[in-house]
């Protein structure tokens, strides 16, 4: 038999291994180009990156923000978001030594130019939709708005809510108080002169406890006289956010997805654990992108909210949004089912009244109740009437003796949304396909789920990174980096724009 063979490599010795220009390491068509093409567009002094002006003053010279903005960019499309493994990237990534010609700036550098400019990196990824813009990337039409949590870069034990300080607190009484006994019996023991049979770490172990209290005390002195609900010890804008029975101590991440190629026209990072206040500010930041006038938008139920619908039709968008099912309606004594004000009773809005299942008016009267900041007016039936009405049982309670209803003073908004989604195009279905590639592309693909940064500014300019890495994938995908990077050189060349 012949002696086992293996392919040949070269010796470490050999001199000459890599080509001796460093820009042949990268070919022509590598999408690092691009990026390279991309940021020359930017004039980073307009966009308020820090050091991007022209001139500084003494001491020694700051790296270009291009090269660390550059880097980023790269690292967030191959997910490498530490700034450490940044580093490391500058040393022996060729794609990346090219890209910063060399240049190894230190972890604390590459961490500082995000933690620093997170308004800029905003406007950033607000440069990169209107570069898609000019390439026709974008349809311009529809949008899909969907939210996420992403995990904060703190414990969710480290954010606190009153219910749960006010719970730790007595949990803490409650052990200081068993040692205390157990501290008496034993004293109580050696008096006697028995063993005493005394921990000895005891009194140690209540010092720390009064310690936590005291902790805890603080805490909940300083959330009692803010105006929030929730404190956080380590990430101060970190919130406990609530969906579908799961909590998560972090943020809620907003976007409006074009449905083209489904790129990130808009993003945001909020507090609020749901998304019903979110859908007319992110309808109006995709709208502002895009340059569009008139804008469908699709949303879940989620984004259910009579005002927000108001606000929408006030701004001329054609919004899209299911109506939740309302909660199961009450049953009277008997398990009889009781009418409910949307299926059973039919408003009349020429004459400001609503019909009953038996046909009564119901009438507006009294003057309109506040509740939660909405003003609602009422309506109610003549209790002679219902006195002798057949359907009397299915629809008031033995206390009642006429049936009242509340109408919020904009619900017209409402009726006429759900006439429109009844007879909706079956393109309002599409909206979970398009937002659900986005958050899989950013959550699972490229392990995004949580932020490195804290507070709400730096996530969101995190965020805008995670955005840009996305859209920049796609548009190299879609249109490739060649036709990119010529409209950018050629929008260098000449400052104009071309589609
Ligand atoms: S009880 Fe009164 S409001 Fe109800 S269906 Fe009868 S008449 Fe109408």
């Amino acid at each position: 038999m012949p002696e086992r063979r293996y392919r040949e490599v070269r010796s470490r010795s050999e001199l000459m291994l890599l080509p001796p220009c460093v820009d042949d390491y990268v070919s022509e068509h590598n999408p690092v180009r691009a990026i390279d093409a991309f940021v020359g567009t930017l004039d980073l002094e307009e966009l308020d990156f820090r050091h991007a002006e022209e001139h500084c003053g003494a001491g020694q010279p700051a790296y270009d923000p291009r090269l660390l903005l550059k880097l980023y960019l790269y690292g967030y499309q191959h997910r490498v978001r530490s700034s450490r493994r940044l580093e490391a990237e500058t040393r022996r990534n060729l794609e990346v030594i090219w890209l910063c010609q060399g240049a190894t700036p230190s972890y604390k550098t590459i961490a500082d130019f995000r933690k620093d400019n997170a308004s800029a990196l905003r406007a950033a990824n607000r440069e990169f939709i209107l570069l898609c813009r000019e390439l026709s990337l974008l349809e311009c039409r529809r949008v899909a708005v969907d939210g996420t949590f992403l995990k904060a870069n703190a414990n969710a034990d480290s954010i606190h809510t009153k219910a749960s300080l006010g719970k730790g607190l007595k949990r803490l009484d409650e052990k200081i108080a068993e040692y205390h006994r157990l501290l008496d019996e034993a004293d109580a023991g050696s008096e006697d002169g028995g063993d005493s049979g005394e921990d000895p770490e005891l009194a140690a172990k209540i010092e720390a406890l009064v310690e936590r209290r005291k902790h805890k005390q603080s805490l909940q002195e300083r959330l009692q006289a803010s105006e929030e609900n929730q404190i956080s010890e380590v990430d101060p804008d970190a919130r406990v956010l609530r969906k579908s029975g799961k909590a998560v101590g972090g943020y809620n991440c907003q976007i409006a997805v074009d449905d083209r190629y489904k790129l990130i026209v808009a993003e945001d990072v909020v507090q609020d654990g749901n998304d019903a206040g979110q859908l007319e500010p992110m309808m109006t930041k995709a709208g502002e992108a895009m340059g569009a006038e008139r804008l469908i938008g699709l949303a879940d139920s989620g984004y259910f909210s009579g005002e927000q619908l108001k606000s929408c039709e006030d701004k001329g968008l054609d919004v899209y949004v299911p109506i939740p099912r309302p909660p199961p309606p009450r049953r009277g004594k008997g398990d009889v089912m009781r009418f409910s004000r949307d299926d059973d009773f039919r408003y009349d809005a020429r004459n400001d009244t609503y019909v009953c299942p038996a046909g009564q008016r119901l009438t507006r009267r009294g003057s309109p109740r506040i509740r939660e900041g909405k003003r609602y007016f009422r309506y109610s039936s003549v209790t002679a009437v219902c006195r002798d009405c057949s359907l009397r049982d299915r629809c008031l309670t033995k206390a009642q003796s006429r049936r009242r209803l509340a109408r919020w003073e904009h619900e017209d908004v409402i009726d006429r949304h759900r006439t429109k989604m009844s007879a909706s195009a079956p393109w309002v279905r599409q909206r979970a396909t398009l937002v659900e590639h986005p958050f899989g592309t950013i959550k699972r693909w490229a392990g995004m789920d949580h932020f490195l940064m804290r507070g709400l500014d730096k996530c969101r300019g995190e965020f805008s990174l995670m955005t840009l890495g996305y859209n920049f994938k796609r548009v190299m995908n879609e249109l490739g980096a060649d036709a990119f990077r010529e409209h950018c050189l050629q929008k260098r060349r000449t400052g104009t724009v071309t589609a």
